[in-house]
């Protein structure tokens, strides 16, 4: 008897020492009161955590040899040592000013700062008043709760899961010259700590979330310059989604792309005319389909033996094939350059020598006789090929579309005539521009070379013979090294 009134007695007093005011708790929702247990140990309140799980009614678990208790709150795993000013939220490690104290299997905390962690990371709409020793709990049902990252090739695209979907006129974003990029919602509730933990990807560097009593701020720094950004509400799944267009890929890569769009690994060589259509055809008989063919075949042999350039052929034999395929064979091969080659002809038999043609709107007669008697051969072709009016105006629209390798083609064609010129003692008749189908559309630097004339009975007799044509190719060979050569020069100076 005696022994148990003490005991009591002892109880007693010790929980007098020990146990202070209770911290008042509110719940907002429905305006009912509870309290929190706490120790007063002058350097400020301290409650127990046990209490605590049991106001918000989380899950918890208590490990009574390490002394630790994890509380589940709102899915986040808040971990408590005892005799450690440290709090492990999921797996980021906060720092409280005070040591925790243990009371049996309890662990107190200092008020102060472990709810102004809390409110921070797990529970925003927590707020605790130390004067009035007063826990206000307006559990806040998050809207921004999750958040994804996806780096793309030109760009990233930014996921914020929400619970429902935002009005439009919510949301305002803004890129900063600073790096940053923000977006307000207004009326946004972000659970920071998913966000934070997010996977940043490549082009994030930080997030910074700013929750205001009306909206919610989420900062994201950048890594990459950002050209333009857009964001749009979708309805289901609910998400913000931002897209932030980078210029298109880094410089390395696009270098790389560069070097590669630029190395000259492919040549395409067109030998004009073939099957059905013959070309010119000169006064001893010589069929221009049948020089052209045997100058390509000489060229690309050339190429082939002493360099390491792949050639396509747009033809090998004597075949027919429509004028409009010639380019597409090229493009498809992923060709860095087009060379067709010809044999010219016309009325006045005395007229002799070579010239090479970029495709542009012809600027002489004779430029635009050639490019006629070239582009005849569309009658030959089935239906099925469509060619439009070779106005100036079509014209200057593919030329357009070609622009890019125009100051090319025009290196390529001088090249070319320089070449022939030092070896044939055919009049050098220069750089000349027309408008040929079989150039239109050849995304990569095109020449057209006229080798020389059939109607003209010395250059026929040239042209049928082997070691002239073998000059000839010799000559067009040179030139796409040369090329080749001063365009790889080009890109080791970058
Ligand atoms: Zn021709």
């Amino acid at each position: 008897m005696n022994k148990s009134r003490n005991y009591i007695l002892v109880v007693l007093i010790i929980t007098s020492l020990l146990l202070a005011a209770p911290i008042r708790v509110l719940y907002r929702v429905d305006m009912r009161q509870d309290k929190l247990r706490t120790l007063d140990r002058g350097s400020g309140t301290y409650f127990s955590t046990v209490d605590l799980a049991r106001i918000l009614a989380c899950r918890y678990y208590v490990n009574p040899e390490r002394q630790k208790i994890v509380l589940y709150i709102a899915n986040h795993r808040v971990k408590i040592s005892a005799k450690s000013s440290f709090i492990i939220i999921d797996d980021q490690v906060l720092q409280m000013p005070m040591f925790t104290k243990v009371i049996g299997e309890d662990v107190y905390v200092p008020a102060e700062a472990f709810f102004s962690i809390i409110k921070r990371t797990v529970i925003p709409g927590l707020t605790y008043n130390s004067k009035r020793q007063m826990l206000d709990i307006d559990i806040v049902n998050f809207n921004i709760i999750g958040l994804a990252i996806e780096d793309k090739a030109n760009g990233t695209i930014i996921r914020l899961q929400t619970k429902d979907q935002f009005k439009d006129g919510n949301i305002s974003s803004f890129i900063h010259d600073n790096g940053w990029f923000y977006l307000t919602v207004v009326g946004g509730i972000a659970d920071s700590s998913v966000i934070v933990r997010a996977d940043y990807g490549k082009a994030v560097r930080r997030i910074l979330v700013d929750q205001l009593d009306e909206s919610v701020q989420l900062a994201f720094q950048l890594r990459p310059k950002i050209e333009n950004q857009e964001v749009y509400l979708n309805r289901d799944p609910a998400e913000i989604v931002i897209t932030l267009r980078t210029p298109v890929i880094d410089s390395m890569a696009r270098l790389k792309s560069l070097r590669e769009r630029w190395y000259l690994d492919t040549v395409v060589l067109d030998a004009g005319h073939g099957g059905k259509d013959g070309g010119a055809i000169g006064r001893y008989g010589t069929k221009e389909k049948d020089i052209t063919l045997d100058i390509v075949k000489r060229v690309g042999l050339l190429l082939e033996k002493n360099t390491n350039i792949r050639v396509i052929y747009t033809r090998e034999e004597d075949v027919f094939i429509p004028i409009a395929k010639r380019p597409k064979i090229a493009n498809a091969a992923n060709g860095k350059l087009f060379v067709s080659i010809h044999t010219n002809a016309t009325s006045n038999r005395k007229i002799r020598g070579f010239e090479t043609y970029l495709l542009r709107p012809g600027k002489t007669a004779d430029a635009i006789e050639v490019a006629t008697r070239e582009n005849a051969v569309i009658k030959l072709e089935e239906q099925e090929n469509n060619y439009f009016e070779l106005s100036d105006e079509a014209l200057i629209m593919a030329t357009m579309a070609q622009s890019a390798f125009m100051k090319e083609s025009e290196l390529l064609a001088a090249t070319i005539q320089s070449e022939l010129a030092k070896r044939l003692k055919s009049p050098d008749r220069g750089v000349k521009q027309a408008g040929f189908y079989v150039l239109i559309g050849a995304s990569m630097p095109n020449v057209l070379v006229e080798t020389g004339f059939l109607s003209n009975a010395q250059e026929e007799k040239m042209l049928k013979k082997p070691s002239y044509r073998q000059k000839i190719a010799q000559s067009i060979y040179q030139a796409i090294v040369a090329f080749k050569n001063s365009r790889e020069m080009v890109l080791a100076e970058e």
